[in-house]
């Protein structure tokens, strides 16, 4: 099952799509991070982004249980 993606936390935007980073090629992270792809929610309308995770699953998670005024959840 696929989870549903909620509306921008932002803007209420439901132009929303998965950003898949492909870590091994940015040299902006550091190479102990530099293992494979992230994913993460972003939107379209604001630019607001999700946290990103190791799948589209759980960056969809953690964008459904992002709400409006937080920062980014870092762990
Ligand atoms: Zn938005």
């Amino acid at each position: 099952m696929t989870e549903q993606l909620k509306p921008c936390p932002f803007c209420g935007s439901e132009d929303l799509f998965i950003d898949d980073i492909d870590y091994r090629f940015n040299e902006d992270i550091s190479e102990e991070h530099r293992d494979g792809i992230c994913s993460a929610v972003v939107c379209f309308n604001c630019n607001a982004r999700g946290s990103e995770k190791d799948s589209e699953n759980k960056a969809i998670l953690a964008w459904n249980s992002r709400k409006s005024g937080t920062n980014e959840e870092r762990q």
